[in-house]
């Protein structure tokens, strides 16, 4: 991720404002295209490994404006507090609230709140008919996080899953140095690339885990520097598929990239705590539309009221309420 800082935004929006303003008269409306919207967590990747790693995909998909740091743990020492672990990052995104709302608070993921929405559930709330999809190299992600079947969390979400491989030990034989795990991630890379290419579903995740284990087996180096390039040649084939998909079809595609968490500042191997590494974390995304927050930090709870203001999903307003992060897509 090679970084450019653009003190200049604020004047390109006002020019662009003017135009747009002196050129609303003679404006007719286009057609109206359908928006979707794919959200990617690769697993924690530090954004300092990221900016200091040659990623010309994820460089590509951020154009000039679409990189910046963020943050995920809540606020420190507060009530929102929350571990700088997967399940937790993962939850905070799918739910737009930390811990203290969603109440999963490690990867066991006991007895998750699903009071708290999450974006799948507004999607299917706010339309049935939107088309859902999860790519996941961690079967809990469905089964515990979004609850997916299960009355309390809203029934059925999802039209289309593909996962359950690590679960698979026939097939993905487990190993120590956690080859089956980027196995896996391939393999899930490769379906959601095809099927988004084919079914252009109108919300869909997919979640990629072998940078962490990598992180866990390394630490900070070269395997992880190579794991994070390998990442983002598994990104590159869905933003393919983004593309056709954009070409092919009268589609408005929003890609947002992201990570759960970064790692301890001493080895890189761990994770977990409060420290300034493990919280720092970043996004990617391909949208034009991005407001002033985007460049202040975002937190990783403002990416579900973005997806949300992108695809205009009503939010009901008791579930707006409770939400921890505002958008960054104007
Ligand atoms: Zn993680």
């Amino acid at each position: 991720m090679l970084i450019q800082h653009t003190g200049d935004r604020r004047w390109m929006m006002t020019i662009l404002l003017i135009t747009v303003l002196s050129g609303c008269a003679s404006v007719t409306a286009g057609p109206i295209t359908t928006p979707a919207a794919i959200f990617i967590i690769v697993d924690g990747i530090p954004a300092d490994v990221l900016e200091n790693t040659a990623t010309p995909v994820l460089d590509s998909i951020a154009g000039k404006d679409g990189y910046t740091r963020a943050f995920v743990g809540g606020e420190v020492g507060g009530a929102t507090q929350s571990p700088t672990s997967s399940a937790i990052g993962y939850n905070n995104l799918l739910t737009g609230t930390w811990a203290n709302k969603h109440n999963v608070y490690d990867n066991q993921v006991g007895d998750p709140n699903y009071a708290y929405w999450d974006i799948f559930r507004i999607a299917k709330e706010h339309d049935p008919t939107l088309h859902t999809a999860v790519f996941s190299t961690w079967t809990d992600n469905r089964t515990k996080l979004i609850g997916d079947g299960l009355e309390e969390a809203g029934g059925n979400k999802l039209d289309y899953a593909f996962d359950g491989f690590e679960l698979d030990t026939e097939r993905f034989p487990h190993d120590l140095l956690a080859n089956y795990i980027r196995a896996i991630d391939d393999l899930v890379t490769d379906e959601a690339a095809r099927y988004v290419e084919s079914d252009g579903p109108d919300l869909s995740w997919v979640y990629l885990e072998y940078t962490d284990s990598v992180g866990h087996g390394y630490g900070d180096g070269p395997e992880l520097t190579a794991a994070v390039q390998h990442m983002d040649g598994q990104i590159g084939k869905i933003w393919s598929a983004v593309q056709k998909r954009q070409q092919a079809y009268d589609e408005d595609w929003i890609i947002i990239i992201t990570t759960d968490h970064g790692r301890d500042a001493k080895t890189g191997h761990g994770h977990g705590n409060q420290s300034e590494r493990e919280r720092t974390t970043w996004i990617v995304t391909n949208s034009d539309d991005l407001n002033e927050h985007y460049y202040q930090t975002p937190a990783i709870v403002d990416i579900l009221p973005s997806i949300a203001a992108h695809l205009r999903l009503k939010i009901p307003e008791n579930i707006r309420n409770q939400l921890d992060g505002q958008s960054f897509i104007d």
